[in-house]
């Protein structure tokens, strides 16, 4: 049995959203293509001894670059729940591109946990071509390489419990050093899957989001988030409007979902459980 101490809550907090053609969703076109829900999260694990925020998101500036809707800085909504930023002493970026890793400046006495792999694609030679580069912010990658040379970039190549109760695993796919997060929670075992899956339905409907640096390892990442003890019912995906219906908000912010609180609704992975747990 895990100790209270490495059991944690697990929150999402969403601070921006984007309405677009399912064509940017789905790698294969959708013959019913309408518009589609982004949800932007940032997410908290939290238990009385610590807590680590899971993607710190991006600010203003990205969001009129990029035509995203920022509904309030993802800062504002972790203090929303009572999460002071300038406070946060680990930060798990899951990856870096602009929509996850945009807000450093907001963590002064953050160590960031970053995959080797990821560092090595922001800041190597795929960054040449146009399209490996779009979904990065070079401003968000140099804050990265300066938080490095202060000592404050956490390395991992692999799987690593970050703390007790917390891993991370890489998984690469749709960013060359994407990594999931597993949590012990009150409730079992929970999986932050990020972008390993953005949608329920990336999965469901074996359709894989379009960005993608290795399409196999994408595939090889939708059967992973399955295999590391998760009841599918706590397998979240990165950007899906949809987890809002499955888990019930949290008390001080209607923006926040409670994701190891108790089931509203059966998400629609554990509708497939059999299919996707074989
Ligand atoms: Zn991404």
């Amino acid at each position: 049995m895990p100790k209270s101490s490495d059991i944690y809550e697990v929150y999402a907090v969403e601070y921006g959203h984007n309405v677009r053609s399912s064509r940017f969703n789905y790698i294969f076109p959708d013959p019913h293509d309408g518009p589609c829900l982004i949800t932007y999260y940032v997410w908290v694990i939290q238990n009385q001894d610590r807590i680590i925020v899971v993607d710190i998101g991006f600010g203003h500036e990205a969001a009129a670059a990029r035509g995203r809707e920022l509904l309030r800085h993802p800062v504002d909504g972790l203090a929303a729940i009572g999460v002071d930023a300038a406070k946060v002493e680990t930060v798990i970026l899951t990856h870096m591109h602009f929509d996850h890793a945009g807000t450093t400046s907001s963590f002064p006495k953050a160590r960031f946990v970053v995959q080797e792999k990821e560092m090595h694609f922001a800041t190597g030679r795929d960054m040449r071509h146009a399209p490996c580069r779009m979904p990065f912010d070079v401003d968000n990658v140099t804050d990265l390489v300066r938080a490095n040379f202060k000592e404050r970039v956490h390395f991992v190549d692999g799987d690593q419990e970050i703390a007790p109760g917390v891993s991370v695993h890489l998984v690469g796919g749709h960013s060359r050093g994407l990594q999931m997060v597993r949590i012990q929670t009150p409730v079992g075992p929970l999986v932050l899957a990020s972008d390993a899956t953005h949608l329920y339905d990336n999965i469901v409907l074996k359709n894989p989001f379009p960005i993608v640096a290795d399409l196999g390892q994408m595939c090889a990442g939708y059967e992973r988030m399955f295999q590391l003890g998760a009841s599918s019912d706590r397998v979240i995906p990165g950007h899906d409007p949809r987890v809002k219906e499955f888990y019930p908000k949290h008390r001080d912010d209607e923006l926040t979902v409670h994701l190891s609180g108790e089931l509203l609704a059966v998400p629609p992975f554990a509708q497939h459980a059999d299919e996707l747990l074989r």
